[in-house]
């Protein structure tokens, strides 16, 4: 079984894209900037946006974190997203998702500008991806994507079994897999919570993709030997023995699946370092485009 090293291969990453930064700067172009709004304070959301601020620093890029109160009317968030828009000091920006409840989700993404909208959620971007034209991969598949690439896994031919079609990582990893690309050219079905018989489904899978949000929910009587499974699932699971108080779970019951695996991600360690420096090499996009 071969580990599929995110955190490693993240690293690695974010090593090439400093490498770059430099350069840039060396022929004095200012490095990348990358700003990312978040609304209110809950956990989750400020350990991801903490992290990808984190990471900014390690690639010598600038960031900004925009902290809102968790009663910002829509209005005055739609004028924080204005205000990055038209800022030419930054490049890129994300909106930390989810946001509360009274804001309209679609209405936020609609409002970034899609030369800046490095998560790749803006419909413009969507379309360009559907169509593989050159866009900004939402980053979650682009990481996964890159693994496989990067661990030299075959997928030309092969089955992918997605599970969940979320808009943000089943959906566009389905449509990316079936794509002509290095890891694409798959045959590609997408589960959901509708679907029937899903373990006959997994059973045929040379390579699942589980992005559903249930901890441990693939277990090894669902895959075939020798299957590559991609676990993108993070669930926060309270564990009194940790210092936080919660330990992280993903969608795959890992100690079982491993054994019948030939590739597998680990959870943590595995898509969501993926993730972070996929939103770098996105925003070092951004930025080229505007030199
Ligand atoms: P979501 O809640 O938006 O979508 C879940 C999907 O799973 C839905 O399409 C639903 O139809 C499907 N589903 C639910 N129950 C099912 C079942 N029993 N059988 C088959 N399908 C089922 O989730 P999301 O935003 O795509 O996130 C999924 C998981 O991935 C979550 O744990 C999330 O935290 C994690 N995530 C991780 C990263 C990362 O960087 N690693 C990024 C995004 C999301």
């Amino acid at each position: 079984m071969i580990l599929l090293n995110g955190k490693a291969t993240s690293n690695q990453i974010k090593d090439e894209i400093a490498i770059e930064v430099n350069q840039l700067t060396k022929s004095g172009i200012r490095p990348p900037h990358l700003a990312a709004i978040l609304v209110g304070s809950d956990g989750a959301s400020l350990t991801y946006v903490n992290a990808k601020v984190k990471a900014c620093a390690k690639a010598g890029f600038t960031s900004t974190l925009v902290n809102l109160s968790e009663d910002i009317s829509e209005q005055k968030l739609l004028n924080e997203i204005e205000t990055l828009n038209t800022n030419p000091e930054i490049d890129g920006f994300i909106v930390q998702l989810p946001l509360p409840k009274h804001i309209d989700e679609q209405k936020v993404l609609m409002a970034v500008n899609p030369d800046k909208d490095v998560d790749g959620f803006h419909p413009m971007n969507v379309g360009k991806m559907a169509l593989n034209l050159p866009t900004f991969l939402p980053a979650t598949p682009f990481g996964i994507l890159e693994l496989l690439e990067r661990y030299n896994v075959k997928t030309s031919g092969k089955h992918v079994v997605v599970i969940g079609r979320s808009h943000i990582v089943g959906s566009p990893m389905s449509i990316l897999m079936a794509q002509k690309r290095i890891a694409g050219n798959a045959t590609v079905t997408i589960t959901h919570s509708r679907t029937k018989n899903l373990k006959e489904i997994t059973l045929q899978a040379d390579i699942v993709v589980a992005a559903l949000g249930i901890p441990e929910f693939l277990t090894a009587d669902m895959v075939k030997e020798d299957v590559t499974v991609i676990d993108v699932g993070i669930t926060r699971i309270k564990d009194a023995t940790k210092k936080n108080g919660y330990r992280l779970a993903g969608d795959v019951h890992f100690d079982s699946v491993s054994k019948k695996a030939s590739h597998i991600t680990p959870v943590p360690g595995g898509v969501g370092p993926m993730t972070i420096a996929m939103l770098l090499k996105n925003t070092l996009l951004a930025a080229k485009r505007r030199k």
